[in-house]
């Protein structure tokens, strides 16, 4: 079965915001076994989204649109769906009396113009919107018996909508068996090519179940996805091949699934019995809070400084003037100074402290943009270590606080 996936929305194509409906559509229906050939972006027009409607149609037998559902004049797509497959559009009571509950419940004043949502080809199914107010359609052209499939752009609506009934009909539709079940071995250390170097026989060998490497948020992913009878059979699948890959790739494996390195890191200072305390500077605090995105992180977060200024630094971390004074603000030296200082401030059993250049100015010639000092004062020991990240302010303050999570897991 072919899929063409259609993302609509001029403001994908002035670039304003980044498409991210396709890849999720992607992902899973290869996982299920379809095949998209295509994928195409159009603007709001409807003369263009029908010729790329048809143009679709002619070379795929289900074309997956995105977007243009909402209430407002620019939202077309089913309007354009109808019009190609010769379909008039009514009034569908049910859904209208859904979207203006929707609006009540959340004790918001609705416009006339949402009601345009209930507008539908005829002979649609009309799918619900679990997390909004535009329902989808799934359009059966009866002639050529291809398939139409319009979903709404927010990707949460999107995405909730296809996993809870896209999915069931694609499968029941197109006669899909069993189980298919994937697991992701999250990594970090290790870039993408290395880490395909080290499990690149198993990625070539294996046809079920498939191994795919995905970078993600300076994490690299690994997904394991089987296909079986049940689903036990297909978590046996994965196992073994896990068991098989694991041992050239555990040091950088730091999480299953949905576990985060903020995660991950929580679990061992429970397990040790340990607390800390962070003073940052050019990260801002985004360390601590990732640290806070994990729920009961009071049980080993004390609390954190975030010491952007040298006075600071001094003044409410402890680190001496004279050692910023001699070897600079982004140094091993500061960066130890401020792990202690905030140790001793907080009388945790772990202290960090994170100093570092992230740009674009500020470097000098012996120290560049990217240079990062990260040191951790524990009950082993301190260790301090240096980093030179690349990309821009973002990129930088984002790697540092990935590398700082990553040596607390050491
Ligand atoms: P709404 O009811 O919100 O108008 P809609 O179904 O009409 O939804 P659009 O108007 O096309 O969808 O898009 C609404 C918003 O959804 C966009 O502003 C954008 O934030 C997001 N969005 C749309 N398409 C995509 C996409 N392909 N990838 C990521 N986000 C998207
Ligand atoms: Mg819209």
């Amino acid at each position: 079965m072919i899929v063409e996936l259609v993302s609509t929305g001029t403001e994908l194509l002035l670039g304003q915001i980044v498409n991210t409906n396709a890849p999720f559509l992607a992902a899973q229906l290869n996982e299920l076994g379809f095949s998209v050939l295509y994928q195409t972006t159009v603007g709001d027009n409807r003369e263009r989204m029908k010729n790329v409607l048809r143009t679709a149609l002619a070379r795929a037998d289900i074309v997956i649109t995105s977007g243009g559902l909402g209430p407002t004049q620019g939202d077309i797509t089913k309007e354009v769906t109808a019009s190609l497959l010769n379909k008039s559009m009514y009034f569908h009571e049910p859904s209208a009396e859904r979207i203006q509950r929707y609006f009540a419940e959340r004790r918001i004043c609705m416009s006339d113009n949402n009601l345009r949502q209930a507008m539908m080809p005829e002979g649609a199914k009309i799918i619900d919107n679990t997390c909004g107010t535009a329902p989808g359609v799934i359009v059966e052209d009866q002639t050529s018996g291809k398939i139409i499939i319009n979903l709404p752009g927010p990707p949460h609506e999107l995405s909730a909508m296809f996993e809870t009934s896209i999915m069931p009909y694609l499968k029941n539709q197109f006669g899909i068996q069993g189980a298919i079940v994937s697991r992701v071995l999250r990594t970090y250390g290790l870039g993408e090519s290395a880490l395909e170097e080290k499990i690149k026989k198993y990625i070539l060998s294996q046809s079920n179940p498939t191994l795919a490497l995905l970078a993600r948020n300076g994490e690299i992913h690994v997904r394991i996805t089987a296909r079986a009878a049940s689903e036990i059979d297909a978590l046996q699948l994965i196992t073994e091949l896990e068991g098989q890959i694991r041992p050239l790739i555990n040091e950088y494996i730091f999480g299953i699934d949905d576990e985060t390195l903020e995660k991950s890191v929580s679990k061992l200072l429970l397990e040790k019995e340990l607390t800390i305390a962070l003073a940052e500077s050019c990260t801002g605090g985004l360390v601590t809070s990732r640290i806070t995105d994990v729920p009961g992180s009071s049980r080993y977060l004390i609390g954190s400084v975030i010491c952007y200024s040298n006075e600071v630094k001094v003044a409410h971390v402890g680190v001496s003037a004279e050692i910023i004074a001699s070897n600079g603000a982004v140094s091993q030296e500061t960066a130890e100074s401020m792990a202690k200082g905030i140790k001793e401030k907080y009388c945790t059993s772990i202290g960090i402290g994170i100093t570092g250049i992230a740009g674009p100015d500020g470097a000098t010639a012996d120290k560049p943009v990217g240079l990062v000092y990260i040191a951790i004062e524990g009950p082993a020991g301190r260790v301090c270590y240096q980093h030179y990240f690349n990309g821009n302010r973002t990129d930088v303050k984002h790697r540092t606080a990935l590398a700082a999570l990553n040596h607390l897991r050491h």
